[in-house]
């Protein structure tokens, strides 16, 4: 537990009304998105850079580990509090410090919402490309730690690409500055680089210089159907390898169809419909007519049933319902979801997705798979009972069966995720030990206690 001397500590430093270690406050900060819990000592909520860099050092005189929060939306336990620690959260630190237009530039706090950024970008012409799903509540600073993208990945790419620079605070308190303010920069190191990505474990992030893009003016959807999976993938092949790239293809499987039916939202679909793409075109209002007739031409093939299209927001708003609906439809399908983000190259989609249809028969599970197909990235989720010893046998076989597949087809193992506690035992499945190595290396210089997000990222 605590000691009095360290709470009475932090309470002087951030106040009294920003450290909490009642019993309720515990609980709140016990979980993530993933199904585990584990209670927190206590949970501070700093409300600056200042704040940030006092509470490392305190922690590291009382050697106190800290789990780092934003939204808590993240899936593989990056924001679990390990035992013993004191959990870091983001939440009041929301200030925009700065927005300048005209070098399309924004410097926000960590806590800010990622939906807020792109917000205010769009009132001046501009806009924010990343677009995680919970962009309407996760903060930058857990886009930062998990590199985060959605389905704009597949054109604009993901958080890396967007940040210019970042402040932030080592785990033994050094305050520092990395990158620049300018989209050219190669004076030193990329820390700016190294820190994004890094899950929280090398340093507490406080601050993001973004970089932000001409807004598109309008932005068109296709919403089409296929016979068949491969049919499908074989699309998304033949789109990725033509010169108009869309701004969404995303990709639902036929289980992920047939979880969306008692919905309602699968009802407009032909009735053979055993894959969907969603596609999306955006630019200047002149050009889109021309972009959308590439993509159909691309789309046309083998196994197509029908594509509609949308231009205005509604339209877009209705083809998108099927897929928008599929988070909650898949939760009815079995207790618990165990969710892969990995990714393989496009031309690889249709084996790995075949392969993962024969690994879920021979296991006898439910598979539902879906995702950001342009980029090779598929959210492969088993669903699966807890208290079913035998299922939880069986998933456990057909997961590492899948991973390993993804890594033979020369994939990684997360795309946007991360690896938090969930998946850093198979880290080594990917990462060799020289490499791993000096990981770790990198960790003890930016964290030489290891007071940062202990228990995360690196296996035993
Ligand atoms: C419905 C839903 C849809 C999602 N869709 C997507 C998607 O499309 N794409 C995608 O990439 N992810 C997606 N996610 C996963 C998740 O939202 C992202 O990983 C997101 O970036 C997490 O942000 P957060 O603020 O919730 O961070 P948290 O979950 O609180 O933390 C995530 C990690 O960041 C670290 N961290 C937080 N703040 C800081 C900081 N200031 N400094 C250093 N480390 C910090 C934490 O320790 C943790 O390791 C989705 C999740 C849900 C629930």
């Amino acid at each position: 537990m605590l000691s009095d001397h360290a709470l009475a500590a932090f309470r002087s430093a951030l106040g009294a009304d920003r450290v909490f270690d009642d019993a309720a406050t515990r609980a709140l900060y016990a979980c993530d998105e993933t199904p585990r819990r584990v209670e927190p000592d206590a949970v501070l909520f700093p409300s600056s850079h200042d704040d940030v860099a006092a509470l490392a050092r305190i922690a590291l005189e009382h050697r106190i580990a800290l789990t780092l929060r934003g939204a808590g939306s993240g899936n593989v336990g990056g924001a679990l509090p390990a035992p013993g620690s004191v959990v870091v959260s983001f939440e009041c630190m929301r200030r925009v410090l700065e927005f300048d237009p005209a070098n399309r530039l924004i410097v926000v706090e960590a806590g800010v919402v990622t939906d807020e950024i792109d917000r205010i970008a769009r009132g001046a012409g501009l806009f924010y490309p990343p677009d995680p799903g919970s962009s309407a509540y996760c903060r930058i600073g857990g886009n930062l730690a998990m590199n985060a993208g959605g389905p704009r990945a597949v054109k604009y790419g993901v958080t890396r690409d967007y940040v210019l620079g970042l402040r932030a605070v080592t785990g033994d308190g050094r305050e520092i500055r990395t990158g620049c303010r300018t989209t050219k920069g190669v004076t030193g190191y990329d820390l700016t680089r190294l820190l994004v990505g890094s899950g929280g474990t090398l340093a507490l992030v406080t601050e993001a210089t973004l970089k932000l893009l001409p807004a598109p003016e309008a932005v068109a959807t296709l919403r089409v159907c296929f016979a068949s999976t491969r049919d499908a993938l074989d699309a998304v092949s033949r789109v990725m390898h033509q010169s108009v790239v869309p701004c969404a293809l995303e990709f639902m499987d036929h289980r992920s169809i047939d979880a969306i039916r008692p919905t309602g939202t699968a009802d407009d679909l032909p009735p053979d419909t055993r894959a969907l793409l969603m596609v999306e075109a955006d630019g200047a209002v002149e050009d889109l007519p021309r972009q959308i007739a590439a993509l159909k031409q691309a789309l046309g093939g083998a196994g197509l049933l029908e594509i509609r299209s949308g231009f205005e927001r509604d339209a877009i708003a209705q083809l998108w319902a099927a897929r928008k609906s599929l988070s909650n439809a898949v939760k009815q399908i079995a207790p618990l979801k165990i969710n892969e983000d990995v990714v393989v190259p496009v031309s690889q989609l249709a084996d790995f997705v075949d392969f993962i249809d024969h690994t879920a028969q021979a296991q006898n599970l439910a598979v539902v798979s879906f995702g950001h197909a342009g980029n090779g990235n598929l959210h492969v989720n088993l669903m699966v009972h807890p208290d079913d010893a035998d299922e939880m046998e069986r998933a456990r076989l057909a997961h590492e069966a899948i991973l390993l597949r993804v890594l033979a087809l020369g994939g990684t193992l997360s795309g946007e995720h991360g690896i938090g506690t969930e998946k850093r035992r198979f880290v080594p499945l990917e990462i060799e030990p020289a490499t791993l190595a000096i990981m770790r290396s990198i960790k003890q210089q930016f964290d030489p206690h290891g007071l940062l997000n202990p228990g995360k990222l690196f296996p035993d």
